[in-house]
């Protein structure tokens, strides 16, 4: 996903799970469910994560969540998770389930705890306890957010009502854009591709209310439908905010064909995958050319950017389409087009029948989401992805000890290690590659539970009982702040995910990896555990991240995180070779119905998943070698046993059809099935480790290796 929210970076950031694809910005509903289709009830009642009160604690490796009936040779996704997938249906307010959301959701409780207790008005309460206390408060007050109703929609509306040229579109747009508004395209700041020192403005596709391009031009039954509920839920909304029901519904229809040609002109996310084909810095005299009718200069000192000469115009061919769109449609429609965008990122703080429809289209028709989730839920989440290190201060402090933090940091130098003996020893790359391979690890700084500088929201100002103010103040803010960073030195320190989540991610043009406190707990991290169980999991995770340095679109970015091909012609050709048999086997997998899993979309994940998992097993036996501990066998499993069962179930998730078809559809991370099958298939220690015999699933003739 991007770093930011609309405010954002061109480039796809590659992290470990679907969920961060998702904005957590707002309380929009994630991903999930299949109407009239209901879960099997479960043979043994789901464990609660939260029972009589108490949080209860995740553990690693645990045997009681295999179905040993399964051959692991066969399906060792089955075999490592079948008992979790039978007990763990997809909850009703969720689209997918796994052992990553039970960490979350355990994760919640202690969010929430917090923010209760700062939500108490005392005159002890520090800056930071005020600003989420209160910012969580308001979210939660329902009664007084269904008092004012959509009248708190009233002045934006107004602002919009009140263009009278298309030249004042500019400023307005640029006023959207700051509240966190994708109408036309996104705009914000990004490190310079070529010159990672520097952050330049970058102005980039956008626009669009359905998850991507192609939802707009697929011509399949479910697509067609899913258009038609698309033109319905935004029918419903404009009649929400105001509108008789046969003009919201020719409204829609105008929105629909605006949105649509701003697709045509769009790439898809695949193609976005490629860094070439989202860098294009041109004179800002030359964007203002190419889209005479949009008054770029105007939008440029009304977004207070600092003055540019250039700047990244992501997508050249996009901002002609949308010059198209400019031109043809007259100012009204325009206008309606604006309010549609309005009404949708504000959805989530106006009342419920606003909640409720938004939730209907995105969580309960494009996810399969039954039941939209509970408001503290909501709240928790939006106070984290608007106060996020204000949130997380409290957070790491009850929850992120010291060990862990050490711990984890041998890992990574162990996974590091292994790394550079794996480049060394790589038959196909020449030695000029290889060198300059080496100086990209090393150069790799490494971030692990939370910021050494924690984020400053002095600024921002958090009234109580105002939640849409809150909320509209919250994506300024940080807009703001977004574009403040043009043409000033990069923040090397800075962080794309709050402490609290359960994810990673590596930034090629950082050159980092980065490991929030959140998912360095059981089950994915255990301090009680033995380093077979942690290396399987916590270090594939590491791995995973380390290795997207060096991935189809991670190698294309430097020791010094420049886009620059340091690549001798022959060495792209071999890596190339490699990547193709990852394509080709990811191609082949079934996502959900006769849906494939894309392999060229999902090639950066699968290359990360398949080297990291390979690093984390040679830096276990490296451990156990250089603290001469032998590790030892357990639970009737081998130590090699222990360490794949882990990996496997660090993965184990349940679905619901309709997530795993938007995952397909859109993610660049495979469904979790194959995220272990795929794998383990390509690992003779794998292979090995469980006498698999060449020619069954898990053994096939043919093996991919990239790194
Ligand atoms: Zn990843």
């Amino acid at each position: 996903m991007r770093i930011a929210r609309s405010f954002s970076a061109a480039l796809i950031l590659c992290s470990l799970t679907v969920a961060m694809a998702q904005n957590v910005s707002q309380p929009k509903p994630k991903v999930p469910k299949p109407p009239g289709q209901k879960p099997t009830p479960p043979m043994i009642p789901p464990k609660p994560v939260q029972e009589s009160g108490k949080i209860l604690e995740l553990k690693g490796m645990d045997p009681s969540l295999m179905d040993k009936s399964v051959d692991p040779c066969v399906d060792f996704y089955q075999y490592s998770c079948g008992g979790w997938l039978k007990r763990n249906p997809v909850p009703a307010d969720q689209s997918s389930y796994g052992r990553d959301t039970e960490l979350a959701e355990r994760n919640r409780l202690i969010l929430r705890d917090i923010l209760e207790k700062a939500a108490v008005e005392t005159s002890s309460r520090s800056a930071v306890e005020q600003k989420i206390g209160d910012f969580y408060a308001s979210c939660m007050d329902e009664a007084s957010i269904e008092g004012k109703g959509a009248s708190v929609l009233k002045p934006e509306l107004d602002r919009i009502a009140a263009l009278k040229s298309k030249d004042e579109i500019a400023e307005e747009l640029a006023h959207l854009h700051l509240i966190n508004v994708n109408a036309f395209f996104s705009y914000g700041s990004d490190q310079d591709f070529k010159d990672a020192t520097s952050v330049i403005a970058e102005a980039d596709q956008g626009g669009l209310g359905l998850p991507e391009r192609d939802y707009y031009t697929r011509t399949d039954a479910k697509s067609v439908q899913t258009r038609r509920q698309y033109i319905r839920h935004v029918t419903n909304m404009l009649r929400l905010s105001g509108e008789t029901p046969l003009v919201a519904a020719a409204h829609a229809r105008k929105i629909m064909a605006i949105e649509t040609a701003l697709a045509k002109a769009s790439l898809t996310v695949t193609q976005r995958r490629d860094p070439a084909s989202v860098y294009h810095k041109l004179p800002v005299s030359d964007l203002a050319a190419m889209n005479p009718t949009f008054a770029w200069n105007r939008y440029l000192r009304a977004t207070d950017t600092p003055p540019v000469q250039s700047l990244n115009v992501a997508v050249p061919v996009f901002f002609k389409g949308l010059e198209t769109v400019l031109k043809q449609q007259n100012l009204e429609t325009i206008k309606i087009y604006l309010r549609w965008h309005l009404v949708h990122a504000l959805a989530g703080m106006l009342p419920k029948a606003f909640v409720n429809e938004n939730f209907d289209f995105y969580g309960r028709k494009l996810s399969g989401q039954k039941e939209l989730r509970a408001r503290w839920k909501r709240c928790v989440q939006s106070t984290d992805g608007n106060l996020g290190e204000a949130l997380g201060q409290i957070y790491v402090e009850r929850t992120f000890g010291a060990e862990g933090k050490a711990r984890t940091l041998q890992m990574v130098k162990d996974i590091e290690a292994s790394m550079e003996q794996d480049i060394k020893n790589l038959t196909w790359m020449t030695d000029a590659t290889k060198q300059k391979a080496l100086e990209k690890l090393h150069t790799v700084a490494n971030k692990i539970g939370y910021p050494d500088k924690w984020r400053d929201y002095s600024k921002y100002e958090v009234v109580r009982g105002d939640a849409m103010g809150n909320f509209i103040r919250g994506a300024e803010f940080e807009s703001r702040r977004q574009v403040a960073k043009i043409g000033k030195p990069v923040d090397r320190g800075e962080w794309g995910m709050t402490p609290p989540t359960v994810n990673a991610y590596y930034n090629p043009q950082m050159n980092d990896i980065n490991f929030p406190a959140g998912i360095l707990q059981p089950p994915f991290y255990d301090n009680k555990m033995d380093d077979a169980v942690n290396y399987g999991d916590a270090g594939g995770v590491i791995g995973h991240e380390l290795t997207h340095g060096f991935d189809d679109e991670g190698r294309q970015f430097d020791a010094k995180g420049n886009f620059d091909d340091w690549w001798t012609p022959q060495d792209t050709k071999e890596f190339e070779e490699r990547t193709a048999c990852v394509v080709h086997e990811y191609d082949n997998f079934i996502a959900v119905d006769n849906l494939h899993v894309q392999g060229k979309l999902t090639l950066g994940e699968n290359v990360a998943d398949l080297g990291g998992l390979k690093l984390a097993m040679l830096a276990f036996l490296r451990h156990a070698e250089e603290t001469h501990q032998q590790p030892k066998a357990a639970e009737g499993f081998t130590p090699e046993q222990r360490f794949y069962i882990s990996y496997g179930q660090g993965w184990c998730e349940n679905d619901t059809p309709e997530s795993l078809r938007l995952q397909a559809q859109t993610n660049p991370h495979s469904p979790v099935k194959y995220r272990v099958n795929g794998v383990v298939q390509n690992l003779p220690e794998f292979q090995t480790a469980f006498s698999c015999k060449t020619g069954t699933p898990m053994a096939p003739e043919k093996r991919c290796e990239v790194w």
